[in-house]
């Protein structure tokens, strides 16, 4: 069953399996919580929160860590509508 509420989380492991958590939580970076102001979006995970710990910790930050222009198709609008809470 698939939930349309719920934003697969986009993190892929090493070995090519992708997670199979969704994303919990968004924390916006920059002047303003509003597109253009936002500058960087980093992601928290059902399954592994930011995945820290999984790779090496600089890889894994840059990760779940995205341009807004740059995430996963969907996320933008669940930030937005408040699908997805964020700080
Ligand atoms: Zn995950």
């Amino acid at each position: 069953m698939v939930d349309f509420n719920k934003v697969a989380c986009p993190f892929t492991y090493r070995n090519g399996r992708k997670c199979c958590g969704y994303i919990i939580g968004a924390r916006l970076y920059g002047r303003g919580k509003d597109y253009p102001n936002v500058r960087k979006v980093r992601l928290w995970c059902s399954e592994k929160d930011d995945h820290a710990g999984a790779v090496s910790s600089f890889v894994s930050k840059e990760r779940m860590e995205f341009y807004p222009d740059m995430l996963p198709a969907g996320v933008w609008k669940a930030i937005e509508t408040g699908a997805i809470p964020s700080t």
